[in-house]
């Protein structure tokens, strides 16, 4: 069994964040699997077999890159951003321990990529600069009261929090919840980030607070940034962006 299987993050979304590593690892593939517009970022080369597949197949597409590899394939399974966040890595590793233990032995690397919320919280300023946390806010595969239970306890620790998945077709009203919850909890001033396609063509970047966020529009594309009690704005120039921050030092007593 000389196949393997390279589990590459991509970064969020510009070439020029793919890290020589993941690219080296796609380099080396003869195969190409992950969710279609993934996929589509990697050029087509001879000797690639590019399979995408939809969304919301991950353990199928993660047991096909397993079988291809037991087979003698070289398998770059692609995720956007870092492969462990909320991505293939894991996926792989679920397939990995339910299913045929021959795969135990395959080669199995995961190259990391820049995630969104690094990538957004470098366009903004520095957000992440003292404690935070990332949640998913999708309820696809955990239920939902264990989504506004850990938000809760984070709110309540004062931790910058970076939510992903905040909100699809088919999850419409779960991030008016979240932030109607992080408005019980923290100030209404707050500031909160809405960084969408962070560093792609269409990229957009809005800053506001607490109490004007529950109106602004988000997608799929979306990460939210919701700021702890230190997290705050430098003003600048007349149509500049502010810079958005988090000390990282925390006053005693807080
Ligand atoms: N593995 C990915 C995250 C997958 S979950 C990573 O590490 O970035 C998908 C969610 O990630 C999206 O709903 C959105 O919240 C966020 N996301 C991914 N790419 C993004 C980008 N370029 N800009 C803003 N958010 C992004």
């Amino acid at each position: 069994m000389s196949g393997s299987v390279a589990i590459v993050g991509l970064g969020p979304g510009d070439g020029s964040l793919v890290t020589p590593a993941a690219q080296a690892a796609l380099d080396r593939a003869t195969d190409l699997i992950g969710y279609i517009p993934y996929v589509a970022r990697v050029p087509e080369r001879a000797g690639l077999t590019r399979h995408p597949s939809d969304n919301r197949v991950e353990v199928d597409r993660a047991r096909h890159a397993l079988m291809l590899a037991a087979e003698g394939r070289h398998v770059a399974v692609v995720s956007g951003g870092d492969p462990g966040v909320f991505a293939m890595a894991a996926a792989v590793f679920e397939a990995v321990e339910q299913g045929d233990p021959a795969w135990r032995r395959l080669a199995i690397t995961v190259e990391p990529g820049i995630t969104a919320m690094l990538a957004a919280a470098a366009r903004l300023g520095a957000p992440m600069g003292g404690d935070f946390c990332a949640l998913s806010l999708s309820d696809n595969l955990k239920p939902w009261d264990v989504v506004t239970a850990r938000l809760e306890a984070v709110l309540r620790a004062d931790l910058v929090v970076a939510l992903y998945n905040p909100i699809s077709s088919a999850r419409p009203w779960q991030l008016g919840a979240a932030l109607g919850l992080a408005l019980e909890i923290r100030a209404p001033e707050t500031p909160v980030a809405f960084a969408r396609a962070v560093t792609r063509p269409d990229e957009t970047l809005r800053v506001m607070t607490l109490a004007q966020a529950r109106e602004a529009p988000a997608d799929m594309a979306t990460l939210v940034i919701i700021g702890a009690s230190g997290t705050r704005l430098i003003p600048r120039g007349p149509g500049e962006r502010p810079f958005l921050y988090t000390p990282r030092s925390v006053p005693a007593g807080r």
